[in-house]
């Protein structure tokens, strides 16, 4: 423990993110970091708990409480105090491969369940992670690390994405010839083209899968498994697979006039922008284009956030987003307590924009689309909606019912579907003859990661159903450690 009164004497504070008026205008991460005496003071809050919660990863009411990947989250608290970044960073990165992905995008479980957390604000967590491994890579201490001696044993990864990576980096350290398999143009998955630039800079992830490719591992883009590569050449040519494919199926509003054109699946739209964004700084003119439009985003989760931010580079007219559910407390409900996953009413960064530039949350709860209105065109100019309160439905689950007399009709000529994904597509589930559960993710147990096909793997969303990156990388590891005791009878993976 760094300093026994740093949790009395210093409060918690983060660096500043970008004023939204300035980062809207441009496409570049909106954190910015901190200086060194204040992160260490930040390290000096931890008090070395004799239980800390903070690395614990375990699931409490449904949700992570502690982190999922076990980051030694103390151990580096009290070297950042000391200035000893080098250790902070060699103990970082014996839980995590890619620090410099959570630490920007993680929603950090690990500070929600701090134990200074329980009357005061909790550490800093996340950006000591995220400055930790930033100030490694500027003083170069992040280099390429290649196996003494292979195995001989070769192993396809299907997916690029923070499991498939995290799997193959682990494979690779242990001498395994590893392939990954990505469908799209580009390495990482949504770390590439789910997540928007200003949260995570792509020069960040592709710096990370270039040292990947120098310590040896083979990436093979636009070629999607089950399509372009048989899956029988793929299980004649590999020792072993790993599908880590995410959950790409998205959640669909078969309401009327859904077929109106302007209505977007938000991968659609947010794939499209970071690509075009990426080959031509949008010179091409191949993404959806929100601008002088009033948009609307159906769905309140991270998803809908990143829809919010890239409407708003692009100067959308007008933005609303709905949310389903009612709007949370401002402060953890009595039902909610420590350590559990805080539930409680936020700002993230693309909702605190849109209220920059139009005065107002853009937020509206409770609220449920019934159709979409087009024009003489086929394209669409309004949503009408209506409010539902949540009600117990005859099996005592609570169901949303409408609130008569709260019809309204919201004007829109751009609309994102952001309601959530349903696992993974079914191309591979048949090729491979793969059991699913019932929510058709691929079936294999937490643990051993094993499918219902001998030496083939499954990892990420496409297991666990949609999720986060930290999640991801916990799994991408641990199935690594499973693929290499199949293959090796033992294994020395964590
Ligand atoms: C827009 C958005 C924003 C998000 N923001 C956050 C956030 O801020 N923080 C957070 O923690 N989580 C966030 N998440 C969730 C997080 O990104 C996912 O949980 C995580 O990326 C899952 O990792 P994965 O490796 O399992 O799958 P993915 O990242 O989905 O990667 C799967 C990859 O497999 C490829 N693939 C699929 N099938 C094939 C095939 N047959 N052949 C070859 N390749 C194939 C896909 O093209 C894809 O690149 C977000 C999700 C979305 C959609
Ligand atoms: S729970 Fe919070 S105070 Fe305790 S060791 Fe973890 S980071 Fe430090």
């Amino acid at each position: 423990m760094g300093k026994p009164t740093g949790f009395m004497e210093f409060t918690r504070q983060l660096p500043a993110d970008r004023a939204p008026s300035e980062r809207v205008k441009d496409w570049n991460e909106f954190h910015e970091h901190m200086p060194e005496e204040d992160l260490r003071q930040q390290g000096a809050r931890c008090m070395d708990c004799g239980v800390p919660f903070c690395h614990t990863g375990e699931l409490l009411a449904g949700m992570a409480a502690g982190c999922p990947v076990h980051n030694l989250i103390p151990e580096w608290n009290d070297l950042v105090y000391h200035g000893h970044w080098r250790e902070a960073l060699d103990r970082l990165h014996k839980t995590n491969n890619f620090p410099e992905f959570t630490g920007r995008v993680c929603p950090a479980p690990c500070e929600g369940s701090c134990v200074l957390g329980i009357n005061e604000p909790p550490v800093t967590i996340k950006n000591i992670e995220c400055s930790i491994i930033d100030h490694g890579f500027e003083e170069g201490w992040v280099t390429p690390r290649s196996p003494r001696q292979r195995t001989g044993k070769k192993v396809a990864v299907v997916g690029s994405g923070p499991a498939g990576l995290a799997c193959a980096a682990q494979l690779n350290q242990v001498g395994h010839h590893v392939t990954v398999f990505e469908r799209s143009d580009r390495v990482g998955g949504l770390l590439m083209y789910g997540i928007p630039n200003m949260k995570l800079d792509k020069a960040v992830v592709q710096r990370r899968v270039d040292l990947m490719d120098q310590e040896g591992v083979r990436f093979v883009t636009q070629t999607e498994v089950g399509k372009d590569y048989p899956t029988g050449k793929l299980m004649r040519d590999f020792d072993a697979v790993a599908l880590c494919c995410g959950a790409t199926n998205p959640r669909d509003l078969p309401i009327p006039g859904r077929e109106l054109k302007g209505i977007h699946f938000a991968m659609e739209f947010l794939h499209a922008n970071t690509k075009s964004l990426l080959d031509s700084q949008h010179a091409d003119g191949g993404y959806i284009d929100a601008k002088g439009k009033d948009v609307i985003v159906i769905g309140g989760g991270d998803t809908g956030t990143d829809c919010v931010g890239t409407s708003m580079r692009h100067g959308c007219k007008s933005l609303v987003q709905f949310e389903i559910m009612p709007k949370p407390p401002n402060e953890r409900a009595p039902n909610n307590p420590w350590p559990q996953w805080p539930k409680r009413y936020l700002l993230d960064y693309g909702q605190a924009e849109a209220a920059d530039a139009f005065g107002d949350d853009p937020r509206q709860y409770c609220i449920m689309t019934k159709k979409f209105e087009g024009d003489q065109d086929g394209h669409v100019k309004a949503l009408h909606t209506v409010l539902v309160e949540w009600v117990k439905d005859e099996n005592g689950r609570f169901a949303p019912k409408d609130v008569p007399g709260t019809e309204k009709v919201y004007p829109a000529q751009l609309v994102m579907l952001a309601m959530g994904f349903l696992g993974p597509e079914d191309t591979l589930t048949k090729a491979l003859g793969l059991e699913t559960d019932p929510r058709s993710n691929f079936k294999a147990e937490y643990g051993r990661f094993a499918t219902s096909v001998d030496g083939v793997f499954a990892a990420g969303d496409c297991r666990r159903g949609q999720s986060l990156v930290v999640w991801a990388i916990n799994e991408g590891r641990a199935a690594a450690r499973e693929c290499d005791r199949y293959l090796m009878g033992v294994t020395e993976l964590p």
